[in-house]
Order: structure tokens, then C-alpha cells, then sequence
């Protein structure tokens, strides 16, 4: 399945980022420390660690660059459901979140609930997942969301986007109060939902219901029959014991509830997307849950950015429907790109072609570029524009924490010369890896660590280079700052000065031929040196330059010859040395720039 890039914000809390994923939070978190990053899941990280972690995780990414997109002005649920007079409001069938801890039985549970009704209401069995489906129960109808965790709730609460009315907070029989049971629970409490307790995997032996109760209790949980409201049922969904109870019980509070479940079945419809992706034939795939109106096939519809016309809808079942009311899930074909889950989706025909001419006048399409193209383009773009004389250093960082990043960057923002500079091409967290290699060596870079381990595969495929791709990794900044300033010192172009050794006074010419002589003198200030390069200087006049390949002393070869001694040497050039002359002797020497 081709993907459309996720669009991701500059800096995004761990959390989000695991929704915006489809991934669960744990995975994501699993996946940082894997990379050595120890972000707590309500943290912060920067693009690029995201980005890094979403390919390790199979997912394609890019930087939403939303300053510059077409913005569409985007109400919350709450916003569109206020717009209709009370008279027009009619019931709707509550919408049930269920979460809790990890392995809890939270998929199965809801398995369980959706086979009960598959088993009384089709022959088929098997049906098609889209995100939500409904279950009646004493002729009442009830959605549940089918993405078990903490994820449907934090789409509600990030983007505004509110789709349930009712959750269930899974507790294990044998395992108890755990923290994602906590979590859960917090943000239950927070976007202050009624709720139940379910307790499930009661026909383990080691199931202690009770236990459970009185760990709730101690979280401040005030259950049914121990002195509080919340109900609490006891379930298996291997067995299916309870399954009933908790339908009757979820029927029962969204009762208490009703007056929050009333919408106006006959206005244009609003919605939330559930679930997202691309199909190679069919194009962009959304599920979305009806929230208020009705959504028809033919309605012009907005969601976020993106718009279209709705071609066709798919219930749950799979089957082809030509309408949807309030909190019907459905699968809808017509977008022109996948959109975000938890984006909001509404009907507006003037909306939909205002956007379709902004988007068309705008190019969209050039945001959608990935990471890597992106860091690669940028790269290329500032190779043409700088001048010629400033030499670059490529630099791919990665570190343990962000902080460190920041602290590197910092140091390294400081370093200014206007021959040399460093070029970040791209920053992450954790370990070195393959990929981190061979975007170094498609970007020409170096890799800096700091804190962090290299892959010995990324270590060997690096060395397998012709040339090699360079990585140092350090576990004090300064060392890295202090190495990187090498670096570019040595890019500088040496320093050379001449130097002079010393001044010989031309007594005698020994020979003369076309292409050197050989000239006696003596030594009158500092001295001369083979290899030295002299100056033939006639009535302070500069006639020709020289260098000595050879140099005696008393007939003896000499490596250096002082002042107030005699010398013979052996000056090759253009041979134009007169006795009277003056050779002045220097040496050049080329010394090492500094950034200072
Ligand atoms: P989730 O991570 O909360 O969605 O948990 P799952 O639904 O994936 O269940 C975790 C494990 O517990 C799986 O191996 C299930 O087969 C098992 N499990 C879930 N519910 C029950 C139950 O009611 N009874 C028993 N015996 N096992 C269950």
C-alpha cells in the first residue's frame, strides 16, 4: 500500500506524534529508547527525531509547512454542534471509547462486543475494519471506536476534535491497577466523560475482581456497590460472559446522558476522520464518524486542507450506503488526499471549491516533499549560492537528548569565519544507524555522536565506503565543539610567509652553466640553508630568484652555513649571479590557520 507522508509539526509531544502514527504510544516510546532517546511520552521532540522514528517504524513523514498552506479556519465539533436550535435535535446513539493498560484485553474486548453482534445480525461473519463500527443492543444502537488506547482519546483532545461520549476503562482481573490504567483514567477524568469499569479476563483462575476494586478504590474510583456510581461489570471475551451486562450498562449511562446526545440529523454533516491511508486503486481511503447532519454521497466536503466530493460510503459491514446519520461510522471514497486523523470533516460546497482554487493556485504538492529530499535540496540550493572563497563543512549530528542538540548547535552557532562554516544537514536522536551513513554520504557529511552508540552495521558499512563516511562520537560537548573547530581550521587555506635566514656576499663564480651555478661567498648576517630560496639582489635591486640544491662548507656538504663563514653553493635558476652581488636567503613557511 502506497502511503500519502503524514504531516508532521516542527516539535510534537511523543503522544501525538504515536497518534498521528497510528502507532501505539508504547511502540513509539519503545522505538526512541531503541534509538537511545529517553523522551517521556508527554515530551517534546523536534522533527527530525520524529521523522527518524517514523521510517524505523515504516512510516513516510513530512514537515507540514503550515505557514505557508491555504488555511481553512477550522471550528471544533463543539463550535458546529452549538449551531442548531433546540427544536431540531433528535437522539443519536452514544459513541464508546474503551482504554486502559497494555495487553488488558482491550482488542479483544472489543472483538468480542463486535462478533456478539455479528453472530445475531449476519450471516457472513468476518467484516471490514474501518475504524468504528455499531452494535444494537435492546434496539438502541451503540458506536464504539475500534482503536483501542490512549490514542482515540488524545485525538480528542489535541485537535479539537471530540468523538466520544462514553469509555470504558479496561482493568485486568489478573494483573490490576497499572499505569496506563492510571493514565487512562486521568484523562478520562479530564475531558470529564462518563465512564465504566470493565474488568476483564474474569474467567482466568488468577482473577481476582475484587482485588481490582479495591486498587480503583484507592484511585479515588467510586464503583457500584462500593459506596460510589461508576459501574463496573465483569467480563471475559473469551467467554463472552458479561459481554451483554456491559452493552446494557453502556445503554443505561448514556441514558443519564442523553440530553448531551442530541443533534440535528437535517443540516449539512460534521464529522471527525477516524482512519486514513491511500489505497493504489481506490486513492485516498477515509473512515469518518457522523457527527451532527447527514453525510450524502455527492456532498462537497472540506477536511482540514484537503477537499472533495463524496463518490461513495461504506458502513461497517462493508455494504454500499448513499447516507450516514449522526454517529455513523463510515468509509468514504472522494478526497483528493488522505487527511489527518482527527481532522475535522465537514459538508460545505462553498468551502470545498474556495479551497480546491486556493490549493490548485498554491501547488500543495510542494510540501509533500520527504525528509530526506528536503534536507538533500537544501543542501544543494546553499552550495550554488555561496560565494566560492567560503568552504563548508558537512555535519549530520545526533545526540542523546534534544537538549544536548540545543546545547551543541548553541557552541556551534558561535563559530563564525568568513572562509569556513558548518553545514547541519540533518539532526536526530540516538543511535548511528545504516540510514544515518548513507544520508551522511549522499549529503557529503561527516556524523557526530554525542552520547550516542553507533550500529555496528552503520559502523561497517561506513568503513566499506571507498571513502569512507567519517564518525566520531564524543561524550563531552567540548570535546565535539573542540573537534568540529579543528575541522575547520584545517579546511582554512595555510598561512605562508617568507622568512629570511640570512645574506650571502658573492665572492666568486665557480661555474656557470644554463640552468645553475656554482657560486662562492661569505655568509654576512643570520645564514644559509640548502633548500633555501634566494634573492639575487644587485644595487638593492632584485635581478632573480634562485634556490640552493647544494651547499659546502670547507668542501664539506653543509646543511645550514652561519654568518661570518665562507660557503660554496650550487644556486639553480636562471645563472645570472655576479660576483658582487648580494643573495638574499629565505625560506617559506606555511603555518596552520586558527579561527581566531
Ligand atoms: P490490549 O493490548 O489491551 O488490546 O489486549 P489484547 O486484547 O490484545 O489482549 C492481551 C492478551 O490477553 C491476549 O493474549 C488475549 O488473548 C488475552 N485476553 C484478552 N481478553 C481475555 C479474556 O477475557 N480472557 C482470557 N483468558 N484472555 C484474554
Amino acid at each position: 500500500m502506497t502511503e500519502t507522508p503524514i504531516q508532521l509539526p516542527s516539535t510534537i509531544v511523543v503522544r501525538d506524534l504515536a497518534t498521528k502514527l497510528g502507532i501505539p504510544v508504547t511502540a513509539v516510546s519503545a522505538e526512541l529508547i531503541k534509538n537511545g532517546v529517553m523522551a517521556a511520552i508527554n515530551q517534546e521532540i523536534d522533527f527530525d527525531t520524529a521523522a527518524i522514528i517514523a521510517e524505523d517504524l515504516g512510516k513516510v513523514v513530512t514537515l507540514a509547512s503550515s505557514d505557508e498552506a491555504p488555511t481553512v479556519v477550522t471550528q471544533s465539533i463543539e463550535d458546529y454542534l452549538r449551531e442548531d436550535p433546540a427544536t431540531t435535535l433528535v437522539a443519536r446513539p452514544p459513541v464508546v471509547v474503551v482504554a486502559g493498560h497494555v495487553d488488558h484485553g482491550k482488542t479483544s474486548l472489543l472483538d468480542a462486543i463486535r462478533e456478539t453482534s455479528v453472530t445475531t445480525g449476519e450471516a457472513g461473519g468476518i467484516t471490514q475494519k474501518i475504524g468504528a463500527y455499531q452494535v444494537t443492543k435492546n434496539d438502541r444502537l451503540i458506536t464504539f471506536i475500534d482503536t483501542p488506547g490512549h490514542e482515540a482519546f488524545t485525538q480528542m483532545r489535541t485537535r479539537g476534535a471530540k468523538v466520544a461520549d462514553v469509555a470504558i476503562l479496561v482493568v485486568a482481573a489478573d494483573d490490576g491497577v497499572k499505569p496506563q490504567t492510571k493514565e487512562a483514567l486521568r484523562i478520562i477524568t479530564e475531558a470529564g466523560l462518563p465512564f465504566l469499569v470493565a474488568i476483564t479476563k474474569i474467567d482466568k483462575p488468577d482473577a481476582t475482581a475484587d482485588k481490582v476494586k479495591k486498587e480503583l478504590a484507592e484511585e479515588s474510583v467510586l464503583l457500584e456497590g462500593w459506596g460510589g456510581q461508576v459501574p463496573v461489570i465483569e467480563v471475559s471475551a473469551k467467554t463472552k460472559q458479561g459481554v451483554e451486562d456491559l452493552l446494557e450498562a453502556i445503554v443505561l449511562l448514556a441514558d443519564v446522558e442523553s440530553d448531551k446526545l442530541r443533534v440535528n440529523p437535517d443540516r449539512p454533516a460534521v464529522g471527525t476522520i477516524i482512519e486514513s491511508h491511500v489505497d493504489p486503486k481506490q486513492g485516498p481511503v477515509a473512515s469518518a464518524l457522523v457527527q451532527t447532519g447527514t453525510l450524502r454521497v455527492g456532498d462537497d466536503i472540506v477536511v482540514g486542507q484537503v477537499w472533495g466530493k463524496v463518490r461513495s460510503l461504506k458502513n461497517d459491514h462493508g455494504q454500499i450506503i448513499k447516507t450516514a446519520l449522526p454517529s455513523t461510522p463510515v468509509q468514504l471514497l472522494g478526497l483528493k488526499a488522505a487527511p489527518q486523523v482527527g481532522d475535522i470533516l465537514r459538508v460545505s460546497t462553498a468551502e470545498a471549491q474556495e479551497l480546491k482554487k486556493k490549493v490548485k493556485s498554491h501547488q500543495l504538492g510542494h510540501h509533500l516533499k520527504t525528509v530526506v529530499s528536503k534536507t538533500l535540496a537544501a543542501h544543494k540550493e546553499d552550495e550554488s549560492d555561496e560565494k566560492p572563497e567560503v568552504k563548508k563543512l558537512f555535519i549530520m549530528l545526533k545526540t542523546d537528548t534534544l537538549g544536548s542538540a540545543e546545547a551543541i548547535l548553541e557552541s556551534l552557532k558561535k563559530i563564525e569565519h568568513p572562509e569556513v562554516s558548518i553545514e547541519i544537514v540533518q539532526r536526530g536522536l540516538g543511535i548511528i544507524s545504516e540510514a544515518d551513513v548513507l544520508r551522511a554520504e549522499a549529503a557529503n557529511a561527516a556524523i557526530y555522536g554525542f552520547n550516542v552508540q553507533v550500529s555496528p552495521k552503520a559502523d561497517q558499512l561506513a568503513r566499506s565506503k571507498n571513502q569512507p563516511i567519517i564518525i566520531k562520537t564524543f561524550t563531552v560537548i567540548y570535546d565535539l565543539i573542540d573537534t568540529i573547530t579543528s575541522e575547520l581550521e584545517a579546511l582554512l587555506p595555510p598561512q605562508i610567509e617568507r622568512q629570511e635566514l640570512g645574506r650571502l656576499n658573492v665572492l666568486a663564480i665557480f661555474r656557470n652553466e644554463h640552468t645553475f651555478q656554482v657560486v662562492g661567498g661569505k655568509v654576512t648576517d643570520g645564514e644559509v640553508a640548502l633548500g633555501a630560496t634566494v634573492d639575487v639582489v644587485r644595487n638593492g635591486q632584485k635581478v632573480a630568484t634562485g634556490t640552493i640544491s647544494q651547499l659546502q662548507q670547507n668542501k664539506q656538504n653543509a646543511k645550514t652555513v652561519s654568518s661570518g663563514s665562507e660557503a660554496g653553493l650550487k644556486v639553480e635558476g636562471q645563472s645570472v649571479v655576479a660576483v658582487g652581488d648580494t643573495l638574499v636567503a629565505s625560506k617559506t613557511i606555511s603555518s596552520k590557520r586558527t579561527l581566531q
